[in-house]
């Protein structure tokens, strides 16, 4: 079989690329293992619920995701995080406490809610206090976010902070994770104010405006799932699916032969838009050095349950966005969103549906617990920390095996090796979430400069 561009992956990061490509009128092919297109997307309908198994909702800041859904005409579908009702509360010492009011990420922007919160201690708060006179200054080499954080804030804002809100976001400890590739923008303000308080606060009179106008988070109505059913339908007629696994890559005169576990598959460009261990078994073919590199990036591997409870399983409604567990305190639970107070169009009136989240770089194994085990665990975390006692009506689990990459310390040189190596092999490149940026607006603007970079050279823009 020959094809011009052969894109491996049909998650969020392949499917942009096949998008971008059929809108510039190249046509391609898609190579994806499983029997569905979307990757780590997919969202399931159970009785009235809109439940995603993968991603919920997509950071409003990054302008990726909303470019494509208006290009697609689906801006009417999107809804946004109810975030007039968004506190988050972290599990400490058998109590649910809720972040300080005005705290971004591990930034306190507020002094009453910082003085009165139940999270801190006195001495992180005086530390946080001193925070304000930190000089400016850039360390010449990456570092992990503990110890930038601890430099700043100290150890309990790692502990009760930076570590919670990490194993959330990338299931990744903040020992091992970069500051430079997870939070560049604190990079940047430590930089500039030498205060991550000063500079945040600096930042927030600046973009006022716009901080009002966006929520947070975005999603669309009927689940994520939406976007990957628009984009098949649209890239239907330019881009041919096959359901098949991409095993090797040779190169050949014309480009690149793509061995699949039944047949082969010839084509000039080729994007390798999986996970970065997956894309290293095909690259070994190419560039052994670029192999090694891309096998070098971790993933950490992650379940997420959703269990549905009648409304009247709980004393009191559940306020706010929901919980996290930090790993001193850490049961297997690690976080858990009230899906209906976060986002509107989810949950019937009625039920109650939360979506728990586990595993990460600590606790991989809870992959192999049968589903029964896991539940009965989680079930009796939660009676514990929501103060509850109830069945659910129903439960859903989700087990992503190495789905997560991990930008640890050292992350932005072995990127740069990568990206030259790669731009080194002609019509050859990556995408997806082990590059620069693991969301899923980074991923289709990643996608987005594959297509860019192949309409470029074959002279069609
Ligand atoms: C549980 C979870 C929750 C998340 N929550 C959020 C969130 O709320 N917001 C957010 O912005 N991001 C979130 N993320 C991150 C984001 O969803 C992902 O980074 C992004 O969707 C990854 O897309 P991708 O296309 O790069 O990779 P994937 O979705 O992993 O797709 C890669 C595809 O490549 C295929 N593949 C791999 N190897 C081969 C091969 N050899 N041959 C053929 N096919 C192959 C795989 O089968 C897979 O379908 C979350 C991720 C997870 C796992």
């Amino acid at each position: 079989m020959d094809a011009s561009v052969a894109i491996v992956g049909g998650g969020i990061s392949g499917l942009s690329t096949a998008y971008y490509l059929a809108k510039a009128g190249i046509p391609s092919t898609i190579v994806e293992a499983r029997p569905q297109l979307g990757g780590v997307i997919q969202t399931e309908h159970v009785q009235g619920c809109v439940i995603e198994g993968g991603p919920d909702s997509f950071i409003s800041i990054k302008p990726a995701a909303m470019e494509l859904i208006r290009d697609l005409d689906m801006a009417g579908e999107v809804i946004g995080s109810n975030d007039h009702l968004r506190v988050t509360y972290v599990w400490k010492r058998g109590r649910l406490v809720p972040l300080p009011d005005g705290l971004q990420l591990m930034v306190p922007t507020k002094l009453i809610p910082l003085l009165t919160t139940r999270l801190l201690g006195w001495p992180t708060k005086l530390r946080m206090g001193m925070e304000l006179f930190h000089p400016p200054g850039r360390h010449p080499e990456d570092q992990s976010v503990a110890a930038f954080v601890t430099q700043h804030y100290g150890a309990e804002a790692v502990d009760y902070l930076a570590e919670p809100l990490l194993s959330g976001i990338y299931g990744g400890s903040p020992s091992a994770l970069s500051i430079s590739s997870v939070l560049p923008r604190f990079v940047e303000l430590e930089a500039k104010y030498g205060s991550l308080t000063r500079g945040v606060l600096a930042e927030l009179k600046a973009n006022k405006a716009q901080a009002r106008s966006q929520p947070l988070f975005r999603t669309l109505k009927g689940g994520l799932a939406q976007l990957v059913t628009a984009l098949t339908a649209r890239i239907a007629g330019h881009a041919t699916i096959l359901h098949r696994r991409a095993v090797a890559v040779e190169r050949t005169g014309g480009g690149f032969r793509l061995r699949l576990d039944d047949g082969s598959l010839d084509c000039a460009h080729l994007v390798l838009a999986c996970e970065a261990h997956n894309a290293a078994t095909l690259a070994a073919g190419l560039d052994a050095r670029l192999a090694d590199l891309l096998a070098g990036i971790p993933y950490s591997s992650s379940m997420t349950m959703a269990l549905a409870f009648p409304d009247s399983a709980f004393p009191r409604p559940l306020a706010g966005f929901g919980f996290l567990v930090p790993k001193r305190e850490r049961r297997r639970l690690v976080a858990c969103t009230w899906v209906g107070t976060k986002f509107s169009h989810r949950v019937p009136t009625g039920t109650t549906l939360l979506r728990c989240f586990l595993g990460g770089m600590d606790d991989g194994a809870v992959l192999s617990e049968s589903d029964d085990a896991i539940v009965a665990t989680v079930v009796s975390e939660l009676h514990e920390i929501v103060g509850f006692q109830a069945a659910p009506l129903f439960w859903r689990i989700f087990r992503w095996p190495r789905s997560m990459a991990q930008y640890t310390v050292g992350h932005p040189q072995r990127l740069a090796e990568i990206q030259a190596r790669a731009l080194a092999i002609p019509g050859f490149d990556l995408a997806g979430n082990a590059y620069t940026g693991i969301g899923i607006p980074d991923c289709i603007r990643m996608g987005k400069q594959a297509a860019e970079g192949i309409a470029k050279a074959l002279c069609v823009v």
